[in-house]
């Protein structure tokens, strides 16, 4: 479906949209909620680009983000993502106690952006809050924060998603393209798995996001977990790159039920540029203005309230036509300006000050549910395997019994083979 947009000779499209967008960024940064150009450095380089004569992220790079292109981009904030593979190359697994090094991975993934922004200090800011945020922005920096791409990355446990938060992570997706002891995936789902939406242990997981300030991500997410997760939160969701499916079915994409219940939420929708996600047409390739249909589609129906930029740059072969890379972005909100009938406010909320709105809203939900004192959810997940070599019995009891309260396997082996098989 086609989204009906104002004719081009209107008398708007004689307003200077460059003037326009220059008044409002001096108040509102663009944000970007999700780059994965922390995954190339990752996959080429091992992380070693501080040692690296090629690699100059202040000069211009092959990749759709570098420095130059940010600046030029005008992007203010901007959420990286620590994104790790799922730990088995068949998406349908099951066995979450399979062994596997995300939590390392993801770890390094948060070192690597930490370093990124402290070696170009000049121009990038780490920020642990939204108030740092705007802060780094006002004083000429690029805030730059992070998220994690599917609970995968925690391991089955809380205590890891803890120390993700106490590292600056900011937002986890519940899922990859692959389920976890939390949540159903869309494309597991699109493979023929059932939709179990979010587990009892999903349900803790929100619970703890919603705790510690931790923003729940539903891109990638099924379409049970999405409704799931919404009923769960108390603080407002986000999609980090997601567009609109009744603009283009991809099972990605957000359905019209669930936007109307973003809408009750408070959350923001970032719209994803990729392709095959804004355009269905195999005939043409996608543009700009297939990306500017999508925010128009959520802006139409829930409101310029919900709508944001996520664009996968880097997580992506290539961006749509006239959206190549990071420094398109003021091209996007120019278009949106010409296009549309929206208002300066309205245009402001698009840049970011939904996202900015939402981070600020889950740091308030947080702030409450830790004055309340809300206890800590400390449970483990039930199907995980504890196995310990046989000597591990011979220490002291912490108290009468304690040794046989919990189900423990004990092996002789050398081999301490997590999984459950
Ligand atoms: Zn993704």
């Amino acid at each position: 479906m086609r989204f009906n947009i104002m004719d081009s000779n209107c008398a708007k499209d004689h307003y200077d949209q460059s003037e326009r967008l220059e008044s409002l960024i001096l108040r509102t940064p663009i944000i970007d909620t999700h780059n994965d150009f922390p995954y190339l450095l990752r996959v080429q380089l091992h992380n070693e680009f501080e040692s690296n004569n090629n690699f100059k992220f202040d000069g211009k790079l092959e990749s759709h983000t570098d420095l130059p292109n940010l600046l030029k981009g005008r992007v203010g904030v901007q959420f990286f993502s620590c994104f790790i593979e799922c730990k088995d190359e068949d998406y349908k697994y099951q066995d979450f106690n399979k062994p596997n090094s995300a939590v390392r991975d993801t770890i390094e993934q948060i070192d690597v952006v930490k370093r990124l922004a402290n070696v170009y200090s000049e121009h990038m800011k780490y920020v642990r809050n939204s108030e740092e945020a705007l802060e780094a922005y006002y004083s000429g920096k690029i805030a730059i924060t992070m998220g994690v791409e599917g609970l995968h990355q925690v391991d089955t446990s809380l205590g890891v998603l803890r120390r993700f938060h106490e590292l600056g992570v900011r937002y986890v997706t519940l899922t990859h393209n692959c389920d976890n002891p939390f949540a159903t995936a869309a494309s597991s789902v699109s493979a023929g798995l059932p939709d179990k939406g979010l587990t009892p242990y999903g349900i803790e997981c929100v619970k703890e996001m919603n705790r510690l300030g931790l923003i729940v991500d539903l891109s990638h997410v099924s379409h049970k977990t999405m409704l799931d997760a919404l009923q769960t939160t108390k603080a407002p969701v986000m999609f980090s790159h997601s567009s609109a499916f009744s603009v283009t079915p991809n099972s990605r994409n957000v359905r019209d039920d669930v936007l109307l219940k973003v809408k009750e939420n408070g959350g923001v929708v970032c719209v994803n540029f990729y392709p095959a996600f804004i355009s269905t047409n195999k005939e043409k390739t996608a543009t700009i203005q297939d990306a500017v249909e999508h925010i128009l589609y959520i802006a139409n129906l829930i409101g310029w309230e919900h709508v944001g930029l996520g664009s996968d740059f880097d997580g992506i072969p290539e961006g749509p036509k006239g959206l190549e890379n990071v420094g398109k972005y003021p091209d996007l909100i120019k278009m949106v300006m010409s296009v549309s009938s929206a208002t300066d406010e309205e245009i402001s909320m698009l840049m970011g000050e939904n996202v900015m709105r939402v981070w600020r809203q889950n740091e308030m939900t947080a702030s409450l549910l830790q004055k309340q004192e809300e206890p800590v959810v400390e449970s483990n997940w039930e199907n995980r395997v504890w196995k310990f070599f046989k000597y591990a019995k011979d220490f002291p009891e912490i108290y009468p019994g304690s040794y046989t309260e919990k189900k423990n396997i004990y092996v002789d082996s050398q081999k301490l083979d997590f999984s459950s098989k």
